[in-house]
């Protein structure tokens, strides 16, 4: 299969092409030309997470990768689970924070390192040469940690990571800032968009762009959507062993940039029970106020206590406005909500009651559920990150201490090692060639 660009529609690339690329001409992101679609949903919901995921991900990479290839990259990239917790009897979360960084972003990005690094293998044993990259990626918080770990020790790979100063949690900076080696990371004077907006000038500057193999490893990397794409099938799969009508199923989704959304509608489009997706943003609205007014009017970025979601002009938007429009999946649904800070906390502080412990993220995604789902409706909302990576801000709701798991000890007693950086790109550019 091919993946075409949704701006530049004639420039066509396959799966290898688009996941080097990161980006098409024009800044155009890459959709696959044709989507595939399962009429054998009960035979995959039975399969085992990686055999399901295998063959869910083949009609979008064969062209690159064989079958064999797929499967070795599958078993290594998701060798953690996906968790489907109930919360009541209609309601029950979907916990993605299992893997080594405690956000879903390990799924994502594990998956695309692993496509890389087979992608360097082969260009090298094909070309005689080989040919190093560079990943330069903007963070609000779980994207850097989960690049960092996917890519840390991977030869011919250098990473270099952007996040805005003072704009995340120290735990969540020493989760990637700690490695060293090929993983270098840039502490950025402004905030998350002002971030983004580097990667996207940098990615504009083909002169750079060719001389360091320029990729980026965001949500717009069309193998960290492909990835995550899977976890909804596992969570119809976990639901269909306790659940008889699977035609009720909603999901809610914590959304910054829009990839996870992204992914859940192409679960939808290929065959996947879904009824609907209620898209949970934090005070950062911009979507929500785009569904009301039709009018993408996106305001500065506020700083809220759901940093990852702390996006105001969603990189992934288009393929969901795309999908939306052409009929890929039905338009209208999707809706979306804005919870504010208040309504956040005092969730936290309901979930807790039902005897769950949860973060931000999870709570706006909860509480998005709690106000649109109808009678009948069976909810499920994405836990998108580990309660401890948000641990301050967790104690200060719930006046209880959270312990550390391992993930978050091991690395909270080592130095920092980022380096200053201001928000001006011609520093930048200085920097990457230097
Ligand atoms: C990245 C992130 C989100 C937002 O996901 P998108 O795919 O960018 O919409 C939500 N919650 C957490 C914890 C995250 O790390």
């Amino acid at each position: 299969m091919k993946f075409y660009n949704l701006k530049e529609n004639d420039e066509q690339v396959s799966f290898a092409g688009a996941v080097k690329q990161g980006l098409g001409k024009n800044q155009g992101l890459f959709f696959p030309t044709t989507m595939p679609k399962f009429d054998n949903i009960d035979e995959l919901l039975a399969m085992p997470l990686v055999e399901r995921s295998v063959k869910i991900l083949l009609p979008f990479v064969e062209e690159d990768l064989t079958e064999k290839e797929l499967t070795d990259i599958v078993t290594d990239a998701f060798n953690f689970p996906a968790v489907l917790q109930p919360i009541r009897n209609d309601r029950a979360i979907l916990e993605l924070f299992h893997g080594p960084t405690l956000a879903f972003k390990d799924f994502g990005a594990r998956f695309m390192a692993k496509c890389l690094q087979a992608f360097v293998a082969k260009d090298a044993k094909a070309s005689g040469e080989t040919k190093p990259l560079t990943i330069l990626t903007a963070t609000s918080g779980d994207t850097g940690a989960a690049v960092a770990h996917a890519f840390h020790g991977i030869d011919n790979i250098r990473v270099v990571i952007m996040y805005p100063k003072g704009k995340i949690s120290l735990l969540q900076e020493k989760m990637f800032t700690t490695l060293g080696g090929n993983i270098e990371t840039l502490c950025v004077e402004g905030d998350f968009d002002d971030c983004q907006a580097l990667v996207k000038q940098s990615f504009s500057d083909s002169e750079l762009a060719t001389t360091i193999g320029l990729n980026s490893a965001n949500s717009i990397n069309i193998s960290r959507l492909l990835a995550q794409i899977c976890y909804y099938f596992e969570a119809v799969a976990q639901l269909s062993r306790v659940k008889k009508d699977l035609g009720d199923i909603i999901f809610s989704i914590p959304s910054g940039n829009f990839g996870n959304l992204t992914a859940g509608l192409f679960a939808k489009a290929m065959g996947l029970p879904i009824k609907r997706f209620i898209a949970a943003t934090n005070l950062n609205d911009t979507v929500p106020r785009y569904l009301e007014t039709g009018e993408w009017t996106p305001n500065s970025t506020v700083a809220t206590i759901s940093n990852a979601m702390d996006v105001s002009n969603p990189n992934n938007w288009p393929r969901v406005e795309h999908m939306l429009q052409s009929g890929i999946v039905e338009n209208g649904c999707v809706t979306s909500v804005s919870i504010d800070e208040e309504q956040t906390q005092s969730t936290v502080i309901q979930l807790s009651k039902l005897g769950y412990i949860s973060e931000p993220h999870a709570a706006v995604a909860y509480k998005a559920l709690q106000y649109s789902a109808v009678e009948g409706e069976f909810g499920v909302f994405l836990g998108t990150a580990h309660p401890a990576k948000f641990k301050d801000v967790v104690e200060s709701i719930l006046g209880q201490p959270l312990g550390l798991p391992k993930e978050l000890a091991d690395c909270a007693g080592e130095p920092i090692l980022s380096k200053d950086m201001s928000n001006d790109f011609a520093d930048l550019r200085a920097y990457l060639l230097a």
